[in-house]
Parts: C-alpha cells; sequence; structure tokens
C-alpha cells in the first residue's frame, strides 16, 4: 500500500452525476477527491442530448459558456421514425435562461462534456485519481476507506462522506454496484457517431424497431449521435440471421446498425450520404428504476441512484440534477453518521419529488415501444396526433426547472 490520504468526500466516478456533485463540494470549501477508472477523453454509449432545463446549472458548474460555444444546433422538433413513418413535432420550449436564451436543448459528446466537467471539477480543488478503479469501501471508525487500484498500484483514501456515481451498467465489488444480468428480456445500449448525414439539425427522433428503441440528434461539430437500446434475445437472432449465409454470427454492431437501416426509412435517408466517425460502442445490460439514495452509509447520484429508460434522453440530467441536489443536502448537514442520515432522508425526497414522474412516463414509452408489433400501433397514433410527441417530451422533465434555480 503506498499511501492513505484523507478528505471530506470522496466521489467514485467521473461522469456528470460524480463531478457535478464533487465541483460543487469543492466550490463550497470540502476536500473531495474523485476517482475515475478510464483515461479521459473517452467515448460513451450515451445519445448526448441535454434539454435547456440544466443550463442554469452549468453555468453554475461554470461550464455553461464551454457549453454553449460546443454543442450542436437547438433542437426544436421532436419526431418518431418508424418503419416508413416520419412525424415530427414541436418541443417544448423550457423557461428562458438566465440570459433571455437558451429555450431549447443540444447535444453534445461525451468526450467533450465529460472532459469539461472533469476539467472544471480540478481548477475547484478536486483532486483526481485517473485512470484509477475504486475497487473496496471498508468502514475506519467515523470514516470510510476506499481501496482504489492503477494497475499494480494500490493505495487508500478515507473520508467521512462517500459517494457512488459510477453508474449502473457494469457489475463490480463495490456495495453500491449492481449484481450481473443476463436475461433474454435484457436491453443492451449501442451508439455511434457519423459525419455528413442529412437529418434536419434541428430535429431529434425517437426511433422504434422491432426489438428496441433509439435516437438520433445532431451533435457538436457535424457529427451525428445515434444512439438505440435492444433486447438481447432479438440482438442474439439478428446476428445469426445477418451472418454469411446464416453459418456464422456477424458482429452485434454490424447487427444493430443493419436492423436500424431496414427497420426506418428516416434512419435509412439520414445516413445514406453519412460516414461511420470512430467505431460502434456497446454497454449494459442497462438498469432501469428507481434505486436506494443512501445505503450502508454510501451515498448515490446519477444512473446509480436511478435511471429512466434513455427513450426520453434525460439521464445526463438526472445526473447533473441528482448531484447538486446531494452537494446542497451535504453542505448544510452536521458532521456524523447523523447529519449524513439526515442529509440522505432531504435528498433522497427531493430526488423522488423531481425525477419519479420522468422514470415512470419513461418506463410506459418504453413498454409500448417495446410491445411486439406496437412499433405499428405507436407510428399511426403518432401520424394521426403528433402532439403526443411534444406532450411525452413534457411529461420526461424537458422543460422541469432545477429546485434553486427558478
Ligand atoms: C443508448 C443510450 C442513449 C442515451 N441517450 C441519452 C441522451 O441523449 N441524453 C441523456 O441525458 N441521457 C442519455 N442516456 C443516459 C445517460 O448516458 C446516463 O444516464 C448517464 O451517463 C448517467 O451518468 P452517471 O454520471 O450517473 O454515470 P456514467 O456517465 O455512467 O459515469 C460513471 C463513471 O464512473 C466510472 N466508474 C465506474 N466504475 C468505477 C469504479 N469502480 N471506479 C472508478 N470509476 C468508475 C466510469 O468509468 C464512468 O466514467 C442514454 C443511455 C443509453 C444507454
Amino acid at each position: 500500500m503506498t499511501r492513505l490520504s484523507t478528505h471530506d468526500a470522496i466521489v467514485i466516478g467521473a461522469g456528470p452525476a460524480g463531478t457535478s456533485v464533487a465541483l460543487t463540494l469543492a466550490r463550497r470549501g470540502w476536500a473531495v477527491a474523485i476517482v475515475e477508472k478510464s483515461a479521459f477523453p473517452r467515448r460513451k454509449v450515451c445519445g448526448e442530448y441535454i434539454s435547456a432545463s440544466n443550463l442554469a446549472l452549468l453555468d453554475r458548474l461554470e461550464i455553461g459558456d464551454a457549453w454553449r460555444t460546443n454543442a450542436g444546433p437547438e433542437i426544436r422538433r421532436v419526431g418518431l421514425f418508424s418503419g416508413e413513418t416520419c412525424v415530427e413535432a414541436a418541443m417544448p420550449r423550457a423557461g428562458a435562461g438566465p440570459r433571455g436564451k437558451d429555450s431549447f436543448g443540444r447535444a453534445l459528446g461525451r468526450d467533450i462534456l465529460d472532459s469539461l466537467l472533469l476539467q472544471a471539477a480540478r481548477s475547484a480543488g478536486v483532486e483526481i485519481f485517473q485512470p484509477c478503479r475504486a475497487v473496496a469501501i471498508e468502514p475506519d471508525g467515523e470514516m470510510q476507506r476506499v481501496r482504489i487500484q492503477a494497475g499494480d498500484e494500490a493505495a487508500m483514501l478515507r473520508a467521512p462522506v462517500i459517494v457512488a456515481a459510477h453508474g449502473s451498467w457494469e457489475p463490480g465489488p463495490l456495495p453500491s454496484q449492481l449484481g450481473k444480468a443476463n436475461r433474454p428480456s435484457d436491453l443492451l445500449g449501442f451508439k455511434a457517431h457519423f459525419t455528413g448525414s442529412s437529418l434536419a439539425p434541428d430535429l431529434m427522433p425517437l426511433l422504434a424497431f422491432p426489438g428496441g428503441y433509439g435516437g438520433m440528434v445532431s451533435a457538436d461539430h457535424g457529427r451525428l449521435s445515434i444512439s438505440c437500446c435492444i433486447r438481447r434475445d432479438m440482438l442474439a437472432r439478428l446476428r445469426k440471421q445477418y451472418g454469411p449465409k446464416q453459418r456464422s454470427h456477424v458482429s452485434a454492431a454490424d447487427a444493430v446498425s443493419r436492423h436500424l437501416l431496414n427497420s426506418c426509412r428516416g434512419v435509412r435517408d439520414a445516413l445514406e450520404p453519412a460516414l461511420l466517425d470512430g467505431p460502434w460502442l456497446a454497454a449494459g445490460p442497462i438498469r432501469p428504476g428507481i434505486r436506494s439514495c443512501y445505503e450502508g452509509d454510501i451515498f448515490r447520484v446519477g444512473n446509480a441512484a436511478g435511471e429512466s429508460h434513455p427513450v426520453i434522453a434525460e439521464g445526463i440530467s438526472m445526473a447533473l440534477q441528482s448531484g447538486w441536489l446531494l452537494a446542497c443536502e451535504l453542505e448544510c448537514a452536521p458532521s456524523g453518521r447523523a447529519g449524513r442520515e439526515a442529509a440522505a432522508r432531504r435528498y433522497e425526497a427531493a430526488w423522488k419529488r423531481l425525477f419519479s414522474t420522468r422514470v415512470y412516463a419513461a418506463a410506459a414509452v418504453a413498454g409500448i415501444a417495446l410491445r411486439p408489433g406496437s412499433a405499428t400501433l405507436m407510428a399511426a397514433i403518432v401520424r394521426n396526433f403528433p402532439q403526443a410527441l411534444t406532450l411525452g417530451a413534457q411529461l420526461s422533465g424537458k422543460t422541469k426547472p432545477v429546485p434553486g434555480f427558478v
């Protein structure tokens, strides 16, 4: 063991949830460490769209201007591409931001967004251990120890407050990590960037296809971000179906990409002139649902606390906002276990008030999209009632202000 250092809080994971809580606490004078297993910049399975309701928070985190400079065009229309159907409707406008603009969300690659947030955390004084994996959390009197590992090197960090911000898609040894899942109904996530697409720059269509759902959006620097979730059993069938003369399997990414092109005319049209920019990425299975915000004296933020089906593209918002909510509660909590438990109760109540509706709304939409044959039904409903898309975007929290920024 090479070293033991003590902080006020240790945050495990430098996605938007981890950096949001770490940055906010550090700006309020806390000594914070972040442990992140991947080197940045790194691409990530994600549609990369962020609702306008987050802009005031991004400003408070002091990356608002960099986000505005880098992000793709404003998304003013929401759509549905399914089979031959391509329908669109207005995206609801979020309340104008502090500068009288910022009414519409935009997309920024996670390679850029997560690096901007981590750089801001570094500037705020957060000590960053990267690439470095947290492999154990152990009690240590009034504190807890986090064992971290980088290759063969190990070290111990110690703090009274531990925050799990490691997401939910990978199993692992930490008590806050979820167990392994392997069911036919599991949803696996895929994502790719393309350049030169012909998708209208202000349109974000939902993709509904047999066995899954997804989305497309114009992101930064002319990149199109396409991402989707597909059932494990459907993916296995497709890999066999698209294998050369069905004798062997094609790669999962190939099968997904061919399925998307074959199932949605809108995807074929948008990608016809486009070039793949980097490899397809895969992740999952995803784990939608509401979990505990605090268990075994470990706080959880972002996907670790709860996750909506990505069909509503609200995971980054929930990650940023839950990190902020937790930091606000921790900042005014008395020290000691009783103080942490009281902060946890207030944080959990605030989490549920802000996010429960969108988790349930997303589950309902995903349930419809995933039912066999219902992509056709969904397309028929939306063709006759396109305003359903606008309503869906509203229910999914796209216009819901963040407490403390109204
Ligand atoms: C197909 C798809 C499309 C999506 N599209 C959108 C979208 O358009 N908009 C949107 O808002 N959301 C979208 N989401 C959801 C969004 O990606 C997640 O909700 C969001 O990334 C959660 O952020 P987080 O900070 O909780 O976790 P993550 O972003 O997963 O970050 C966790 C971090 O922890 C690190 N880590 C993990 N384990 C350890 C460990 N043991 N030690 C150290 N570090 C560790 C990881 O390397 C990672 O950097 C999509 C999801 C999918 C699957």
